[in-house]
């Protein structure tokens, strides 16, 4: 589980969060929703210590995330972001593996986790040495996802992650990233703007307004309620 308590996070004058207190389920997706600049990559963002909170603590199934380097969270927490997420100088393969690799895998392990991590995305065995700009926008989310994934992180946070693909494509990834969830059942923290998709994917629905959480719980609950 994930917890936060009395999260306040300001950038210069900005108030980004003004007192969070929630917690995610172990092994669920949690959607983030709320209009832009209501805080949600600020959420996101505290929980792999890419930022720090000026105020309150997060916890990780009742450890603080204070008490683990930003470099240790990394390799244990998968992130998934829109576009930008693949190093176009890396193949599929290398980007895939890149937390294997700083992990010091051995070859066979590696080479193992490869061909697991590319049955589970769809993606075929020749994509291995294609580059980012040989993929299409839904492939290298594919990747991307694959990528985070790898070393089979604890926890995978996705900010808009299928935000830059076009609304077909983008129903389709939703399909496929439920189907593989219902396999790995990792603690999903998924952040978007749009309703559909959070219905969609939510087993904990969390809607954030000004730097705030004005409701959670699970959907089916809160969208009842008048
Ligand atoms: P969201 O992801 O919901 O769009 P963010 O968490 O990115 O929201 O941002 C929350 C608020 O904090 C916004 O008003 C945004 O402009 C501001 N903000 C975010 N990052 C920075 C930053 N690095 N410097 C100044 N203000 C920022
Ligand atoms: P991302 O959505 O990729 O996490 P950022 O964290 O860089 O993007 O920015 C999130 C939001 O914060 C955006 O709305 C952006 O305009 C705003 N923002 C980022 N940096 C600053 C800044 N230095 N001053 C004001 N707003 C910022």
């Amino acid at each position: 589980m994930i917890r936060f308590e009395g999260i306040h996070k300001s950038y210069d004058e900005k108030q980004a969060l003004a007192g969070v207190d929630i917690e995610l389920p172990t092994g669920k997706i949690s959607v983030i929703i709320g209009p832009s600049g209501c805080g949600k990559s600020t959420f996101l963002k505290l929980i792999n210590r890419m930022i720090d909170p000026d105020d309150g603590q997060i916890l990780i199934d009742g450890s603080p995330v204070l008490s683990r380097s930003p470099h240790q969270l990394r390799l244990g927490i998968g992130y998934v972001i829109q576009e930008i997420g693949l190093f176009p100088h890396f193949t599929v393969e290398e980007n895939i593996l890149i937390v294997p690799r700083l992990l010091k895998w051995p070859d066979r392990k590696k080479a193992e986790r490869l061909g697991e991590l590319m049955k589970l995305i769809g993606l075929s065995d020749g994509y291995r040495g294609k580059y980012p700009h040989e993929l299409s926008g839904g492939e290298a989310q594919r990747v991307g996802v694959a990528r985070a994934l790898a070393a089979d992180p604890e926890i995978l946070l996705m900010d808009e992650p299928f935000g830059a693909v076009d609304p077909l494509n983008r129903s389709v990834l939703q399909d496929e990233f439920a189907a593989i969830q219902s396999k790995v059942q990792k603690t999903v923290v998924f952040v978007t703007h749009d309703i559909d998709e959070a219905v969609r994917l939510a087993d904990h629905l969390v809607i954030m307004r000004d730097g705030k959480v004005v409701q959670a719980g699970a959907p089916e609950e809160i969208l009842q309620k008048p």
